[in-house]
């Protein structure tokens, strides 16, 4: 049975692997370690699934003690760059 369908951006195959999901909530970053993501073998675009994302905005809804928190360096990119 297969959990995810191709790749909608290349058609590639999307296999479930656990990786390191950036997940934007409210404005806000969120890391999350170990998830199991659909990922395009191709492009390496991710596809989560519905009771993944639903675990997601449950933790970030609810968790009072992260694992770890992190400072993430920004930076707005205003250098020219020649194409
Ligand atoms: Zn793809």
């Amino acid at each position: 049975m297969h959990k995810y369908c191709d790749c909608s951006f290349c058609g590639g195959e999307v296999k479930e692997e656990k990786v390191e999901l950036d997940y934007r909530y409210n404005g806000e970053l969120y890391i999350f370690q170990n998830v199991p993501t659909g990922v395009c073998q191709q492009c390496g675009e991710k596809y989560l699934t519905a009771e993944v994302a639903k675990k997601i905005k449950h933790k970030i809804l609810t968790k009072e003690k992260w694992d770890k928190i992190v400072a993430i360096p920004v930076d707005e990119f205003t250098e020219s760059v020649t194409t």
